[in-house]
C-alpha cells in the first residue's frame, strides 16, 4: 500500500461533485460572484438548459489581469480578508466555484478592471489552464461555461431534460432577483426570449421586484407581513389562503439576504396555513428573515441552501404567529386562533 496526495485536478473534481450538481448550480455561483462584485446589471444566457452553454455578464468591479490566474485557483478568494469565517458579508468566500467549474467544464473568464487599459481572458478546460491573455471587453466580467461535465461523463448522465434543467436555472435567477431588487437581471435561453427584471429603487423596490418576478396577481392576493420577536425580524408578502398552488415551488425564503430552501422554514409555513388551506394545496409567499448573523449558520453545505438556526423554535413561532396575525386581520382566521 502506498499513500500519496491526490493531484490538484482530482481534488477540484471532487470539490465540483459537491458544489456543482447541475447547470443551475453554475448559474448560482456565477451570479453570486457578480453580486459580490457590486454589479448593477447581470445578464444570464444559456443553451440547452445550460448543458452546452452558460454565459453570465456583469458590470461589476472586474478582475485585474495579474489576479485572473489566481481567481481560478483553489481556495483563492478576495472576500475573506482576515480569514474570519464568522464575519461573512459576501455570498462567496470558499474560493471553490471557479476551480471546480474549470475542472469539469470549459471555462472562459474575460474581465476588465477599471485600472487596466484593456481586458484579460483566462481559460480552464477540464483542469488545463491557459492565460491570462489580453482580450477586448468593455468592462466588468463575462464568464462562459461550455459543455458542463464533459470531463466527467458519468455525471453528465444524471442531468435531466434541457427543459427541466432550464427551469432550475430560471428558479435560481428568480430567487437571486427577489433578494436583489436594485439589480437589473436579464435571462435568456435557447428560445431566444429574454426575461428582464428592471432595476427597482425606492421604498417600494421590493414590492416592485416581487410583482416582476411573481406576477401582479400574487401581489394583489397577498398581504404584507412584518413581525419581530427577540431581535428576529420577518417581513415580506404572504399569499392569502384563497391564493394557492398545486406545488411548493412558489415559496421563497431569504435569510439575511440569501435565498434558502430550508425544511424548518417550509414546515413552519405549512403550519401557519394548516387551518386555512386544503391539505393538498400550497401557499405562495416571499418571506425575508433578518437576524444577528451569529444566530444562524448559513454555510451548512456549500451548495445546499439549508441553514441552521440557533433558536429554531423562535423562528418557527415567529413565522406561524406572524402569518396567522395577517390572516386574522384579513378575516381568514378568528383572532382567538392567533398562535403565540
Ligand atoms: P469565492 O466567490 O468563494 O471567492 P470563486 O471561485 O467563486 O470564489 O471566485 C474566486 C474569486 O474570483 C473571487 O473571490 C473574486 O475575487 C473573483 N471573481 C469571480 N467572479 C468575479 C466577477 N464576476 N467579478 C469580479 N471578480 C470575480
Ligand atoms: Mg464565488
Amino acid at each position: 500500500m502506498t499513500i500519496r496526495q491526490l493531484s490538484d485536478h482530482a481534488i477540484n473534481q471532487i470539490a465540483a461533485g459537491e458544489v456543482i450538481e447541475r447547470p443551475a448550480s453554475v448559474v448560482k455561483e456565477l451570479v453570486e460572484n457578480a453580486l459580490d462584485a457590486g454589479a448593477a446589471r447581470i445578464a444570464v444566457s444559456t443553451a440547452a438548459g445550460g448543458k452546452t452553454l452558460i454565459r453570465v455578464d456583469d458590470d461589476g468591479c472586474g478582475i485585474p489581469g495579474e489576479q485572473l490566474a489566481l481567481a481560478v485557483e483553489r481556495h483563492c478568494t478576495s472576500k475573506l480578508s482576515e480569514d474570519d469565517l464568522f464575519d461573512i458579508r459576501s455570498l462567496g468566500f470558499r474560493g471553490e466555484a471557479l476551480p471546480s467549474i474549470g475542472a469539469i467544464a470549459r471555462l472562459a473568464m474575460t474581465s476588465r478592471h477599471a485600472t487596466e487599459p484593456h481586458a484579460w481572458t483566462m481559460r480552464v478546460e477540464g483542469g488545463r489552464k491557459d492565460g491570462p491573455a489580453p482580450a477586448s471587453h468593455a468592462g466588468g466580467t463575462q464568464v462562459e461555461v461550455r459543455d458542463l461535465f464533459f470531463a466527467t461523463p458519468a455525471r453528465l448522465k444524471f442531468l435531466k431534460s434541457d427543459r427541466a434543467e432550464g427551469a432550475a436555472v430560471t428558479d435560481v435567477v428568480r430567487r437571486l432577483a427577489l433578494a436583489n431588487p436594485s439589480v437589473r437581471f436579464e435571462l435568456s435561453g435557447s428560445d431566444r426570449q429574454t426575461t428582464t427584471y428592471a432595476a427597482a429603487s425606492g421604498e417600494r423596490a421590493l414590492e416592485a421586484r416581487i410583482a416582476q418576478v411573481m406576477g401582479t396577481d400574487f401581489v394583489e392576493n397577498a398581504r404584507p407581513v412584518d413581525a419581530e420577536r427577540e431581535g428576529v425580524r420577518l417581513h415580506g408578502l404572504a399569499g392569502l389562503p384563497t391564493f394557492h398552488k398545486a406545488n411548493s415551488l412558489s415559496q421563497f425564503f431569504f435569510v439575511n439576504g440569501r435565498p434558502v430552501r430550508d425544511k424548518l422554514l417550509m414546515s413552519a409555513l405549512r403550519g401557519a396555513y394548516a387551518d386555512v388551506l386544503a391539505r393538498d394545496r400550497h401557499p405562495v409567499s416571499v418571506l425575508f428573515i433578518e437576524l444577528d448573523p451569529r444566530q444562524v449558520d448559513v454555510n451548512v453545505h456549500p451548495a445546499k441552501a439549508d441553514v441552521r438556526f440557533r433558536d429554531a423554535q423562535l423562528v418557527r413561532g415567529l413565522i406561524v404567529g406572524g402569518l396567522r396575525q395577517v390572516f386574522a386581520e384579513a378575516g381568514h382566521l378568528a383572532s382567538s386562533h392567533t398562535a403565540r
